[in-house]
């Protein structure tokens, strides 16, 4: 056992004591935390009953890769997260496949 001294120990872990997953997954081209949330009105409830986040990442796009708005050309992406189940999104790029990944 460990303990940890920072405040960061618990935003690790979701209220259920399990570790955060990466945030950002993609189902298709959807959103995989959207799509286990329900609509309420504008904001969107996941599954453990806590309201999505939102927050505006620059997606870098290698070049070679073209984004939405061109080859090698960086754009804004509104990734959702859920504040318990998912850590908070940093940053987003294009994978080697040049998909886009979210970390
Ligand atoms: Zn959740």
């Amino acid at each position: 056992m460990f303990e940890l001294d920072s405040g960061e120990s618990d935003s690790d872990l979701s209220k259920e004591g399990k570790p955060k997953r990466r945030p950002g997954q993609l189902n298709g081209k959807f959103w995989q935390v959207t799509l286990e949330s329900t609509r309420r009105g504008k904001n969107y409830v996941h599954s453990c009953g806590e309201e999505l986040l939102q927050v505006t990442l620059m997606v870098s796009v290698p070049r070679g890769y073209t984004g939405p708005y061109g080859s090698g050309i960086g754009y804004p992406e509104e990734v959702p997260f859920c504040p318990n189940c998912e850590r908070e999104p940093q940053s987003a790029g294009y994978d080697s496949n040049g998909k886009l990944t979210v970390y």
